[in-house]
């Protein structure tokens, strides 16, 4: 028997008109890329989404099209976000740190019809403009006073001159839910990068489970930052979740420094700001230096890679800033797990609890998880255990988009692989020890490059560390920890380091030599590139070798 209850889609634009309908009043602050700050509200956005949504109706894109963004968190962005996929079509949006052959790829590979893109992005695209032959046109998130000339960019169409073509007098349309919405491509650090296909669905399921008290708990009340870029996983869902619940939500542009970003948390009294490790590296550099505070700022998303256990303690014992320690991927549109505790651990110690956060959080409902061993045996969530991490739900793709043959992440048994290895507790928490390309395999042995990094950047000279696995002939390989230092850690020894581990991890794990370096290489997603740094140090030979 079939129940009696409305059918009605799960739509992102439902976000957006709730916002609009009932948070009307509540601020979008945008630091432009022009400098100054800009102010409007939901109302006024809704309309203008509208507006980009008749405008692209006009130019002829049609339910499905995928439209391209290269843009950094703006409000015309996340009217873009809205507009675009509230008419029926994909937004693609894509990370403009990839190689422009990556680029070149994934606009060609997701069939994108339109660009719209930033000023500061028109070199990039006007260089490679003969690179896209399918694209229709680009639309320049510009007024006509901020247009490019147009030999630089023959045909640009100018975003403010098409929104005033239009009256804004629009009714969302209505259509299945699994219809696609939006589109991210992996950084593909190995092989060509691979597209994420959300849907409508996924996403406001997902962005029910982000508003959640044990995921990120947001609330009408709240003023959000999101500093993880629109173009990292949609912005880890902060675009959407700050609709659902009608927050204040104020975008960075492109100044992601450590100044800018601390202007910002301060002047617009920023509650819940989200960003990978790196980005909070510069912040807590610039804080020391200047002397900052952090009165208004609860509480901070750290994910995208390891947080490690200095930087948690210091914004929560310095700054009284709470981490919640998150881990997920573009596939999982991102959410997996929020580092929340449960009732139980309120009797633990300062200490213990900090040890609780190194999980990389614990498992949200909608998102079933198990570890495996290398014949795909279940192992046991006892917390010891560690296995390929497989995971299952209604955010997390079926598989990727417009690939020939199915991915192998993708088995005939419904689980897809993350790669991760990691422990699971009988909690649910889990602990990531690598990543299955990264792992240091020592005499059959796994040692954890994640742990290896996490204790070494605890060291007041040490600014950031990379663990690789180099060739050993006798246990095939052994740890080598590259360490950047700090401005005053110039004076660091291979000794200081190696005594700074000692007592901090097993014996058998103490790297075999340590090598300084000025910069470590990252991905485009602004983590560490270990494929890169392998190769830096491919001719390298460890001392014991
Ligand atoms: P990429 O950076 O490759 O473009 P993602 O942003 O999807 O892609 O990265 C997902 C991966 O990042 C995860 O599979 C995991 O290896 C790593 N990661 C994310 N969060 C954490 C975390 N809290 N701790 C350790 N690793 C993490």
């Amino acid at each position: 028997m079939l129940a009696q209850m409305m059918d009605q889609p799960l739509l992102i634009s439902s976000l957006i008109g709730h916002a609009a309908k009932w948070h009307g009043d509540t601020e979008i602050v945008t630091r432009t890329l022009e400098g100054p700050i800009h102010r409007y509200d939901w109302r006024a956005a809704e309309v203008r989404a509208k507006k980009f949504a008749q405008a692209l109706s006009r130019l002829g894109v049609k339910h499905g099209d995928r439209i391209g963004t290269i843009a950094w968190n703006t409000y015309r962005h996340v009217e873009a976000y809205y507009g675009v996929a509230g008419m029926g079509a994909v937004t693609h949006t894509i990370n403009p740190r990839l190689f422009p052959e990556q680029l070149e790829y994934i606009i060609n590979h997701a069939d994108d019809q339109y660009l719209v893109i930033d000023t500061s992005f028109v070199d990039l695209v006007a260089g490679m403009r003969d690179k896209f032959p399918n694209i229709r046109g680009i639309i320049v998130f510009a007024d006509k006073a901020n247009m490019p000339s147009e030999d630089k960019l023959p045909g640009a169409l100018c975003y403010e001159e098409l929104l005033e073509l239009e009256h804004g007098d629009y009714e969302w349309p209505t259509f299945d839910e699994n219809s696609a919405a939006a589109l991210c491509y992996t950084s593909g650090t190995t092989g060509n990068p691979k597209g994420a296909l959300y849907s409508h669905r996924s996403t406001v399921l997902h962005t029910l489970t982000e508003i959640a008290p044990d995921c990120m708990g947001l609330a009408a009340r709240d003023t959000v930052l999101p500093v993880v870029p629109m173009f990292h996983v949609n912005a880890w869902g902060l675009p959407y979740a700050t609709a659902a619940v009608g927050c204040k939500l104020v975008l960075p542009g492109r100044d992601l420094d450590g100044k800018s970003i601390y202007e910002l948390l301060t002047q617009e009294k920023v509650s819940f700001t989200a960003a990978v490790p790196t980005i909070w590296m510069m912040l807590l550099a610039h804080m020391k230096e200047a002397n900052g505070k952090l009165d208004d700022l609860e509480r901070v998303v750290i994910g995208g890679s390891a947080c490690p256990r200095a930087m948690m303690e210091t914004f929560q014992d310095e700054y009284d800033v709470q981490v919640l320690h998150a881990w997920g991927m573009t596939e999982m549109s991102p959410l997996g797990t929020v580092n929340t505790p449960k009732a139980k651990h309120d009797v633990l110690s300062k200490t213990q609890k900090v040890d609780l956060q190194q999980s990389a959080g614990r498992v949200l409902y909608g998102v079933d998880m198990k570890i495996v061993d290398e014949d795909g045996i279940t192992l046991p969530n006892d917390g010891e255990a560690t296995g390929e991490l497989k995971v299952r739900g209604p955010w997390i793709i079926a598989d990727y988009f417009n690939l020939s043959e199915k991915a192998p992440a993708h088995a005939e048994d419904g689980w897809f692989s993350t790669g991760d290895v990691c422990a699971i507790d009988q909690d649910g928490y889990i602990w990531i020890t690598d990543r299955l390309k990264d792992v240091i395999k020592s005499g059959g042995e796994w040692i954890s490059s994640i742990d290896l990094e996490n204790v070494a950047v605890g060291h007041p000279k040490v600014a950031e560390a990379a663990a690789i696995g180099v060739h050993h002939p006798k246990w095939d390989e052994r740890p080598l920890l590259v360490i950047v230092p700090t401005a005053n850690g110039q004076d660091l020894t291979k000794e200081d380091v190696l005594g700074y581990l000692e007592g901090k991890i097993a014996k058998w794990w103490m790297p075999d030599d340590v090598a300084f370096a000025e910069d470590l290489p990252h991905t485009a997603t602004g983590k560490l590139s270990k494929l890169q740094l392998r190769q830096r140090f491919k001719d390298y030979k460890l001392p014991t070798a």
